[in-house]
This record gives C-alpha cells, sequence and structure tokens, in this order.
C-alpha cells in the first residue's frame, strides 16, 4: 500500500526550561513521515525554500521518506515555527510562525503521489489539505489533523475539509474548541456528524481514544520517563498509525485501527524522548514492535 502525507516542512525553535534548540528539523509532514516510513513507503509533499538543503534531505532519505515531490522554491525561505513549553510539558505557547513558501503553495502531485491508496493531510491550512485531497481521488482510507489556528482563522475552510476524509485526528482540547463543547463524547459525535466515520482525540500523556458512530476505543500512552520535548508527538503519532494501515490493514476496520493506535502510541513515545523527532533518526523497527507488544500487555485485564 502505497502512502502520502501532505503538511508543513519546517525549521522549529523550541525553549523548554532544561534547553532550547534555534533549528530542529520540523513541520508536520516531517514528524509524520519520520515514523510512518519505518512501517510503509512514504511519499511527502510540500514546499521548502533555499535554506533547506542536502543535510536535511540526508535525515530524510535516510529512512526511505521519498522526497520526489517536495517542491523547492527558489528565492524562498522554508516555513517556521517557534515554542516555548512550560515546567508542564504539556503545556506550551507557540511564539511565531512564519508561512513563508506555504503562503502561495499550489500542491501539484506527481502521478505516484496523487495514486496513493493512503493519504495524511498533516496539519496546514484547510484549502491546501482540500486541494490534495482533491487530486488523490482513489485513496481508500484519508485521515486529517489540524490546530486551534485554523479553527479560529479558518473555520468554514476547515470544516469543508473535515467533510471529506475518512477519520479525523485532533487534539483533546482542539476537538472540544472545534465542536463547542466541552465534553469528549459528544463533542466526537458532533465531528461525525460532519463526515468521518472515525474520530481519533490525542490526549497527550494520558494517551489517546477512538470514537466511531458506535464504538469506543481507549488507549494510554506508553509509561516513559524521559521527557526532553515533544514537539511533533502528535504528528509522529499520526505517522504510526497511517504507516501501519498502509503496510497491514486489507481491510479497516476497527481491530485494524485499534492495532493501529498502538503503533502510533509506540512511535510517539520515542519522539518525546529527544528534541523534535530526533529520537526517530536512529530508531528500528523492533524498537517500536517491543512498546507495542508492551502496551499490549499491559492494557489487558
Ligand atoms: P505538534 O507538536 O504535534 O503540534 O506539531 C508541531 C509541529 O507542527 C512543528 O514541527 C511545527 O513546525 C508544525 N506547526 C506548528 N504550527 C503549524 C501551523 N500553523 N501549520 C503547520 N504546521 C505547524
Amino acid at each position: 500500500m502505497t502512502l502520502t502525507v501532505v503538511g508543513s516542512i519546517a525549521f522549529d525553535a523550541v525553549e523548554t526550561p532544561s534547553g532550547s534548540r534555534d533549528r530542529l528539523l520540523g513541520g508536520s509532514a516531517v514528524h509524520f513521515a519520520l515514523a510512518s516510513s519505518q512501517l510503509a513507503d512514504t511519499r511527502i509533499v510540500g514546499p521548502v525554500g533555499d535554506d533547506f538543503g542536502a543535510e536535511e534531505y540526508a535525515i530524510l532519505h535516510a529512512r526511505g521518506v521519498i522526497t520526489d515531490d517536495v517542491e523547492h522554491v527558489p528565492g524562498g525561505k522554508t516555513f517556521f515555527w517557534a515554542g516555548r513549553y512550560h515546567r508542564d510539558i504539556n503545556q506550551r505557547d507557540t511564539l511565531q510562525t512564519d508561512l513563508n513558501v506555504f503562503e502561495d503553495f499550489e500542491p501539484k502531485l506527481s502521478p505516484d503521489s496523487s495514486g496513493a491508496d493512503v493519504l495524511f493531510l498533516g496539519n496546514i491550512q484547510p484549502e491546501l489539505q482540500r486541494d490534495v485531497r482533491e487530486q488523490c481521488d482513489r485513496a481508500r482510507f484519508v485521515a486529517m489533523d489540524s490546530m486551534n489556528l485554523w479553527i479560529d482563522i479558518a473555520h468554514e475552510a476547515l470544516l469543508q475539509t473535515i467533510s471529506l476524509v475518512d477519520c479525523l485526528v485532533l487534539n483533546d482540547s482542539e476537538l472540544k474548541q472545534l465542536t463547542d463543547e466541552p465534553n469528549l463524547i459528544r463533542a466526537a459525535h458532533k465531528a461525525l456528524d460532519l463526515g468521518p466515520r472515525v474520530v481519533i482525540a490525542k490526549q497527550g500523556e494520558y494517551g489517546s481514544a477512538m470514537i466511531t458512530a458506535d464504538g469506543f476505543f481507549g488507549l494510554s500512552a506508553y509509561p516513559t520517563s524521559d521527557i526532553v520535548e515533544p514537539t511533533g508527538a502528535g504528528d509522529t503519532f499520526a505517522g504510526g498509525l497511517m504507516g501501519y494501515l498502509a503496510a497491514h490493514a486489507d481491510e479497516i476496520d476497527d481491530a485494524a485501527l485499534r492495532r493501529a493506535m498502538a503503533y502510533g502510541t509506540a512511535c510517539a513515545s520515542f519522539n518525546v524522548e529527544g528534541f523534535g523527532s530526533e529520537r526517530l533518526y536512529e530508531l528500528d523497527r523492533a524498537e517500536i514492535d517491543a512498546r507495542v507488544a508492551m502496551l499490549e500487555a499491559s492494557s489487558r485485564f
């Protein structure tokens, strides 16, 4: 099964109480692909500027990420995001978001990318997500992420994109914000009414929950105490989830989605153990499988 992701390709600057980095490879599509490529061939779609070079491509290629649809914009600057974490690492403030090359981006997918079976619309302007969704008309499973910024400033466009996907993956608080509903189950059912058949709420260190019209599944986060910096954990979760579905699921049913959530959870646990996605650069598949086995054992009763 082929897997395509569109989303931001970025440089991030992050501050935590115990250290900072001013230039990390980041972006929703990058975090996603560094995880999903562990499980399935992943094609990444998005623009970069002149500041994105051999060093960044080398990180992606070392993991087998296919970058043919990364568009280099001459004279442009790569998307930039800066954030600061509180002592409670679940709390962060966005300090800066520069869309840069994303402002004028018009995705033109190659036949290989638009022919994907499984498509993930990573966090980026909802209009761009919709454009890519419409180009991938043969995809048999499409999921998407978003964030509070787009809920605030592009609400109608976001609702339209949500109506075109099978699965909405959103932070718990953003799901409640989107639907103006403080209860998770009610919020998820309101989101299901918008079109998707699956809603997955990411709940940070508490794990994740999947809600369908007639089902519920909750999974704890992997119990790691080695938290360094969590940027991209949500995208990494989605990468593990979609990578598993692309690689292993002939039929994307409840059982496959539950197992996929375990792969997402395991991948995300590695993401938080280093700055950016650095911990994923050298990760091997056996380490992911071991954490999935532990999650399976610990959640059975
Ligand atoms: P997460 O920690 O899962 O929310 O993902 C953080 C990543 O998303 C960072 O690597 C940022 O570069 C990227 N990001 C932050 N804000 C945006 C935005 N408005 N649009 C697209 N990507 C973003």
